[in-house]
């Protein structure tokens, strides 16, 4: 295979590595350097020389991004953003018109609720809420003709319920709708939703992609090329775009995303086996438990369950609340998917804001980012944070 192949159909690894770039023709240069720049010489009216104008529209750094997490989602077309809100802002408008209606998670992300819930509707867009992990609820609630996005993420946060994305397509299509997947727990490197139907998949880069909790981003790839092109419009109609740093950042994040993973997935599969078996945890949320709900779907359609682990404790809220300010390896903090593990309390922290409403969590949750530290380290903070 050339250099250009490898970089559409070689391995994972090889595509996260390799896709998106050509070694620079000038300097050889391996890694893409970060544009700083805001304009471009044209020779002559009109006479572009990569394509480039101004780099709301388009940015060399921000492209090789692009192509490599296209790539990585098995799309056509990558877009990158300032933020993962950004990026579902922008599909939101490109492809919907007010007095659409779209499903929604019924534990959705906090900010993809309050852009739906605060924002969109206000622009005309009516939304239901839907458990994705429920396809006869999913069916009732879809209208067909008039619901044009099915929006799921899978694992969802803090439970990690699943949906069953190939299912979830089937029943969108069918009703007219297109299926947007919110990927940023999986990540394309456990699971690749547009293989399994979806129309769009979405990213908070600022996780897992990322990787090292050092950038806010988002993505959207597509296969559709009808599809990029509305999103295309409105991503620099809309101008939330990724900047030269940030996505120079993020493509950094995405080369080691294979090896982060499967790092995460170990020590995340050790910590649920420790938090099993201790007397002060009373239930374990990971898919890739056998009893999850969950399990027999997330084992179909992804390679392992990923590095979030949830559980509840035998003391309470006051206990869970104190295990989380008792750590010392794991950083108390929001966010996620970073190199460095992190624990919280969703009640009180991520999901304060939907306390008293259908999307509460339990009091005594603890939801852990389980980084790729030791694992006696992990271990040892957890038995000392619990005892
Ligand atoms: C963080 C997150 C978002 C929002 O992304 P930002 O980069 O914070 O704007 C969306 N979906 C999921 C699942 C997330 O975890």
């Amino acid at each position: 295979m050339t250099h250009q192949e490898h970089r559409t159909k070689g391995g994972f690894e090889t595509r996260a590595i390799h896709a998106g770039y050509e070694p620079d023709a000038a300097t050889g240069s391996v890694i893409p350097p970060i544009y700083a720049t805001s304009t471009y010489k044209q020779d002559g009216v009109g006479g572009l020389r990569g394509g480039y104008e101004y780099s709301r529209s388009g940015n060399p750094t921000r492209s090789a991004l692009e192509g490599n997490i296209a790539a990585l989602e098995e799309g056509e077309r990558g877009f990158a953003f300032a933020s993962g809100l950004a990026a579902e802002d922008t599909v939101i408008r490109a492809l919907c018109r007010p007095g659409d209606h779209a499903l929604l998670p019924d534990d959705a992300y906090g900010g993809t609720f309050r852009l739906f819930d605060k924002v969109a509707t206000e622009w005309g867009l009516h939304h239901d809420p839907a458990p994705a992990s429920d396809l006869d609820a999913v069916r009732a609630a879809i209208r067909p003709g008039e619901t044009r996005l099915v929006w799921v993420e899978t694992p969802t946060n803090p439970l990690l319920n699943i949906g069953d994305i190939e299912a979830l397509a089937t029943i969108a299509h069918e009703a007219g709708a297109l299926l947007v997947v919110d990927n940023t727990f999986a990540t394309p490197y456990l699971q690749t939703p547009l293989t399994l139907g979806a129309d769009v998949v979405l990213h908070s880069t600022t996780k897992y992609a990322g990787g090292h909790s050092d950038v806010v981003g988002g993505a959207v790839v597509v296969k559709d090329l009808d599809l990029a092109e509305q999103i295309a419009f409105h991503q620099n109609a809309m101008g939330g775009v990724a900047g030269p740093f940030d996505s120079w950042l993020v493509l950094r994040g995405l080369k080691t995303l294979g090896v982060r993973m499967d790092r995460h997935c170990d020590n995340a599969e050790k910590v649920v086996e420790f938090l099993t078996g201790h007397e002060a945890v009373s239930r374990v949320y990971y898919p890739g438990l056998p009893e999850h709900p969950g399990h027999d779907v997330a084992a179909k359609q992804m390679k392992r369950y990923g590095g979030i682990v949830s559980f509840t404790v035998t003391g309470g809220e006051q206990h869970a609340v104190d295990v989380c300010g008792r750590t010392e390896v794991f950083t108390l903090g929001e966010s996620l998917g970073g190199v460095e593990s992190l624990i919280e309390h969703p009640g009180r922290m991520t999901h304060a804001s939907v306390s008293g409403t259908a999307l509460e969590v339990p009091a005594d949750l603890v939801r852990l980012s389980v980084g790729i530290e030791t694992i006696d380290d992990l271990l040892g903070d957890l038995d000392r944070a619990l005892a």
